[in-house]
């Protein structure tokens, strides 16, 4: 698949994203939109923290900092996220017509995809009207897609997904991230040229995300 070194570029600042949505102790999955060769927005997933929020993706994130005035010209913005956008993000893709979307690294496990004509007519009609290309970027995001589903099946092990996190597991969090800073610091210095992000905290995150987990108060909610 050809992608230009504008796309490189914007999904280079999508894989950015998506780190730092890590290092907040959320998916590592990130999303940029741009428009006249600029990005217009971004965003990056926040389905844990601060609070539990399913529906914090990345791309609906990115959607909700859109300017209102650019929305007439939704057919000449690309979205680039870093992973095969789900259900819900593609319904948001085609309802706010966007005119192309590029994803970094197939999703076997929640990407719509495979739904495509499969649809109801209204969304097989919009999604003939787009271009809709992917995997455009695996090379990169692949790295990406491999941490997601780790934490993904660590939390399906958790008896109870519905948590709110403590004052306790808060205070942890932050304490966990800023050891986190120092570790990238420390593997910054040891290695100035750095690369993207990858594979910077193997065993960090998966011990913070754990930490976190058990000091959360499962709710009462039936
Ligand atoms: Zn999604």
């Amino acid at each position: 698949m050809d992608i230009t070194e504008s796309d490189i570029l914007f999904f280079q600042r999508a894989i950015r994203l998506a780190c730092e949505a890590e290092r907040h102790n959320n998916l590592p999955i990130g999303a940029v939109i741009s428009f006249e060769g600029k990005i217009v927005t971004e965003g990056k997933n926040a389905i844990w923290f601060p609070t539990f929020n399913p529906n914090r993706h990345a791309e609906i994130e990115a959607f909700r900092q859109v300017p209102e005035h650019l929305w007439e010209y939704s057919r000449r913005m690309t979205l680039y996220t870093t992973l095969e956008p789900c259900l819900m993000c593609t319904g948001a893709i085609l309802l706010h017509q966007v005119g192309r979307v590029l994803y970094g690294s197939a999703d076997h496990y929640g990407g719509a995809s495979q739904v495509i004509g499969h649809m109801p007519t209204y969304f097989e009609e919009e999604v003939s009207k787009i271009e809709w290309l992917g995997p455009a970027y695996p090379e990169e995001c692949d790295k990406l897609f491999k941490r997601v589903m780790v934490l993904v099946e660590k939390l399906a092990l958790m008896p109870n997904k519905r948590m709110k996190p403590t004052l306790l597991s808060r205070i942890l969090v932050r304490v966990f991230s800023i050891l986190k800073r120092i570790e990238s610091s420390l593997v910054t210095l040891r290695n100035p040229q750095g690369g993207l992000c990858a594979s910077r905290y193997p065993a960090s995150v998966p011990l913070c995300i754990k930490i976190s987990l058990i000091a959360n108060v499962r709710t009462a909610e039936p």
